[in-house]
């Protein structure tokens, strides 16, 4: 689920560069458009007077401009992954583009323009509506090609040679540059796909190392790693309502069962106290009673968020009971557990509420051990 959304927001930045790309070109087009406008001014190039050139030179190509602009940046939440959308945009890109070039005349460059719908579209994974584009920014081309011809016919009578080779070229040269713009924004897509699919997998291996860090090998319990980078923020969050009770356990007598049966029936005992305190644990369907954390070499935190304090005391001696009727291979005696618990009920530091539950365990090893202390709550 994470990798997803990583891989949404990657999509995201990729998507708000391209827009970024075209609204910086066509701040550069208005920026030449006014400047070339200023140059015919000073000039004083205007045969028909001003205002036709003001109209066709400037105020339709700003209009054009900023109605792209705003397209862009009104969509830039709105565009989430969903192919007719950016087919949407890309089709208002290649249309604005195709126009301001009809209405501009004469540069290959601006007969390029509509390949950014295009260009847009490498955000989007669909290679049909790209394709579409391409053959759109074609039509746009040709409409250029055949407008600027027959405003050319207006002003001369005799058909011009070297003009008609002018514009054919131009039309070549516009189709080949937007050729070449399809199979770059195909190579650029092939790329973006590699790197979120580097994504993933790197994702995938930290979310799988963060796993193996947060678990202890042996019990299968939460690691130490774990307990210490998330307790803080458990108990800081405690109050009257969300009371928090944490419980410390301690096997007895472990080193003599280690120097008896050897470390490896120690370590079966270990392995019997993870798998009986996840059991217990789970037996509420819906959220685990409690968490159980390894916090040293045989003593285990309980940590109970969120819970009525009775039945963490309840349930933290059921677990001492069930715990001392197991059987084991290797011996027939009993092999018991002592505990301390308490419970908070207002905002606390880990290490006050460590003492706190050490006190109790130090308090039932002393008063006979196989039993469970209730401590003074914080
Ligand atoms: P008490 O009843 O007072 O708790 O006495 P105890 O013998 O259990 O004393 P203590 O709690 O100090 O014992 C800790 C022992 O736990 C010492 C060490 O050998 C053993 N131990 C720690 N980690 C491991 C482990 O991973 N495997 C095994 N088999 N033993 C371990
Ligand atoms: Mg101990
Ligand atoms: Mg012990």
């Amino acid at each position: 689920m994470e990798g997803l959304e990583r891989t949404s927001e990657i999509q995201a930045i990729i998507r708000r560069k391209v827009a970024t790309l075209i609204s910086v070109a066509v701040i550069i087009a208005t920026i030449l458009d006014i400047a070339f406008f200023i140059y015919y001014l000073q000039t004083d190039a205007f045969h028909e007077g001003a205002l036709p050139y003001f109209v066709q030179r400037l105020l339709t190509p700003l209009i054009m401009n900023f109605a792209l602009l705003s397209f862009m940046w009104g969509s830039e939440g709105g565009i989430h992954g969903v192919d007719y959308k950016n087919g949407v945009v890309a089709w208002v890109i290649c249309s604005v583009c195709g126009v301001a070039a009809c209405v501009h005349g004469y540069y290959v460059i601006l007969w390029s323009l509509p390949g950014l719908g295009i260009l847009f579209l490498t955000i989007s994974h669909n290679k049909i509506l790209k394709t579409c584009m391409l053959a759109y920014s074609y039509f746009w081309v040709t409409i250029t090609f055949l407008i600027q011809l027959h405003k050319w016919q207006d002003y001369t009578t005799v058909f011009d040679e070297p003009v008609i080779r002018y514009y054919v070229e131009n039309l070549v040269i516009a189709y080949i540059l937007l050729t070449i713009i399809y199979f770059m924004s195909q190579i650029l897509h092939s790329h973006i796909l590699e790197i979120m699919e580097d994504n993933r997998t790197l994702l995938r291996q930290s979310g799988e190392y963060e796993q193996r860090v947060a678990t202890d090998a042996l019990t299968g319990c939460y690691s130490r790693d774990y307990l210490s980078h998330n307790i803080e923020k458990i108990f800081r969050k405690c109050t009257n309502r969300l009371a928090t009770s944490m419980a410390l356990i301690d096997i007895d007598n472990f080193k003599k069962i280690n120097d008896t049966y050897g470390h490896d029936c120690g370590d079966v005992v270990l392995e019997r106290i993870g798998k009986l305190g996840r059991m217990l644990g789970h037996a509420e369907q819906e959220r685990p009673l409690y968490r159980v954390c390894r916090y040293g070499g045989e003593e285990f935190l309980f940590i109970f968020t969120d819970r009525n304090p009775v039945t963490c005391q309840k349930q933290i001696e059921e677990f001492r009971r069930v715990f001392e009727s197991q059987e084991y291979d290797f011996t027939d005696d009993r092999i018991t557990v002592s505990g301390g618990i308490v419970t908070c009920s207002s905002a606390q530091e880990f290490d006050v509420v460590f003492k706190a539950v050490d006190e109790a365990l130090y308090e039932a090893k002393a008063s006979g051990k196989n039993r469970i202390v209730v401590g003074k709550g914080l």
